[in-house]
């Protein structure tokens, strides 16, 4: 089994991930989130709520950021007006190239690469490869195999679909076949998932289910600055649901069709916004790191021009090296005046910001730049999970564990009585009562003590907190540390303060 196949049979066998509605077949592209997943995401959205909203120092001068500024939150409707996606360009642009299969009723990107073998005795042969750099040689070995030769192949091209050409399809190879000749032209396949409000399905009752949390804050900007005092720079936080009805959702939650954004949407002046740029991609690539992914697998990546959406002056990518390949786990972006300008036209109302603290009056109003970090809640889970996941061996017996950091562990403490019986349990369980008001806190009785330790080392419970004979003797427990599985005996009175501190180290 290769480590993805690990991990999600994990996640399922633990009750990190299922898939959605499992009984009835799942649904493509939706995943729900189990007892140890949801504390797992919860974590992660916290850790971050607090980072960059109620626990960032508005007073403070964060390093490389120009001046001090001021964070605040918001929690907007999935659905909205649907003027608001006609103004921010998803109802005319946010599309992908799609081509369909008529016999298989399959869908495929248009813009996906596929690997092509035009010079071969038994006709062209196409094999459909993901994109990145695995998923290629992938689809070459399958077209060696067929050939009866050994990869790497000669004369192979890497297109991508739509210049694969008709008389080139003769032969798909496996295993996301489509038929050979019954391939449509490329047509724009928005993206949105569309629904109607109200009682009547009419063209005056569609509604979009939101593809980005962004176009909320951008339409209560004018909101915001009116109640919260705030003055630029300032952001705006939000977290929350949005949907994109992806053409081939893959790689477990990575691309999902319903999926958790955390974004910011952050208002400068047009003449600091390349400095902000460059402290929010710093910032946000550092927060990861401070969480546990490691630098060799993170990379902040920066666009090229002709990546750079029309209204962007700078983009760049936080990636990380998944099993599956390097992938883009949040973007951080400038994005000009683009969108706060868009709304004004469509809505007619005045969105810029007034400064009456500038002595200039000419520079009074002003449409703020806005800088945005956009990361998604469940890549970040399922990069922090696969980061996690590790084998090892301990006392010649092998283990799995799950080496989270400690602040987004989803049990941070087991409390485990020895055996159940001299008055253990009941130790325990006033522990487990008193440390429970802090943190999540699992409880077990059951079981040989080596094998309730490894259930832990699973769930990537940090510490383990064991009850024995001598507790009842002097008061002290031991306090087993997952990665090392270290054993330091603490008196009970102690314990709270300690498990603080490791967590917060
Ligand atoms: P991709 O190129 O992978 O489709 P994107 O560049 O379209 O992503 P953005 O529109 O920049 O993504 O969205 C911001 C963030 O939202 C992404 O970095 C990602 O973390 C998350 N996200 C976007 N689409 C999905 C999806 N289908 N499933 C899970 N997370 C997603």
């Amino acid at each position: 089994m290769d480590l993805m196949e690990k991990l999600v049979s994990l996640c399922k066998r633990r009750g990190f991930i299922f898939p959605s509605s499992e009984i009835y077949g799942g649904l493509n592209g939706c995943w729900d989130y189990g007892p140890l997943g949801v504390e797992l995401k919860r974590n992660i959205k916290n850790v971050w709520w607090h980072d960059m909203v109620v626990g960032h120092d508005d007073l403070a001068v964060l390093p490389g950021a120009p001046s001090p500024y001021s964070m605040v939150g918001l929690d907007c409707s999935i659905l909205m007006n649907p003027r608001v996606w006609e103004a921010s360009g998803h109802v005319g642009g946010f599309s992908d190239p799609m081509i369909d299969c008529t016999e298989s009723k399959k869908r495929y990107r248009a813009d996906q690469l596929v690997v092509l073998a035009l010079d071969v005795k038994e006709g062209p042969m196409v094999a459909f490869a993901e994109g990145d750099d695995e998923a290629q040689k992938g689809a070459e070995k399958r077209l060696a195999k067929l050939l009866k030769t050994k990869a790497p192949l000669e004369g192979l091209q890497i297109v991508p679909l739509l210049d694969v050409g008709k008389e080139n399809f003769e032969k798909v190879v496996g295993p996301d076949v489509a038929k050979p000749g019954t391939l449509t032209e490329p047509r724009a396949f928005n993206l949105m998932f569309k629904t109607h409000v109200g009682a009547l399905e009419d063209s005056s009752s569609v509604a979009y289910l939101r593809p980005e949390t962004a176009q909320g804050i951008f339409v209560n900007f004018k909101n915001v600055c009116d109640t919260a005092r705030v003055r630029i720079p300032f952001g705006i936080a939000q977290i929350g649901k949005s949907f994109r009805n992806e053409i081939n959702p893959r790689n477990f939650t990575f691309r999902s069709r319903e999926f958790e954004q955390m974004e910011i949407e952050f208002f400068c002046t047009a003449e600091n916004a390349d400095q902000w740029y460059e402290h929010w991609r710093e910032r946000r690539y550092k927060w990861y790191v401070d969480l546990g992914l490691k630098s060799e697998r993170l990379i902040l990546r920066e666009h090229c021009a002709d990546e750079l959406a029309h209204y962007a002056s700078g983009c760049a990518d936080v990636e990380y090296e998944f099993p599956f390949g390097v992938s883009e786990l949040e973007g951080i972006a400038n994005r000009t005046d683009f969108d706060l300008k868009q709304h004004m036209e469509y809505s007619g109302r005045d969105l810029q910001f007034f400064d009456d603290q500038i002595a200039d009056k000419e520079k009074r109003r002003f449409v703020p730049y806005v800088i945005e970090p956009s990361a998604g809640a469940d890549r970040a889970t399922l990069a922090f999970l696969c980061e996690a996941y590790t084998e090892d061996e301990i006392g010649g017996e092998k283990r799995t564990v799950m080496k989270f950091h400690p602040k987004l562990a989803p049990i941070k403490v087991a409390v485990l009585p020895l055996v159940k019986k001299d008055g253990m349990p009941e130790k325990a369980a006033e522990i487990y009562r008193r440390l429970r008001k802090r943190w999540s806190v699992f409880f077990d009785d059951k079981g040989a003590i080596g094998r309730r330790y490894r259930r832990q080392d699973e769930a990537g419970t940090p510490f383990c907190v064991t009850i024995d004979g001598q507790t009842l003797d002097d008061g002290t427990v031991t306090l087993r540390d997952r990665d090392s599985t270290e054993q330091t005996r603490v008196a009970v009175d102690e314990l709270e303060a300690q498990v603080a501190e490791r967590i917060n180290a």
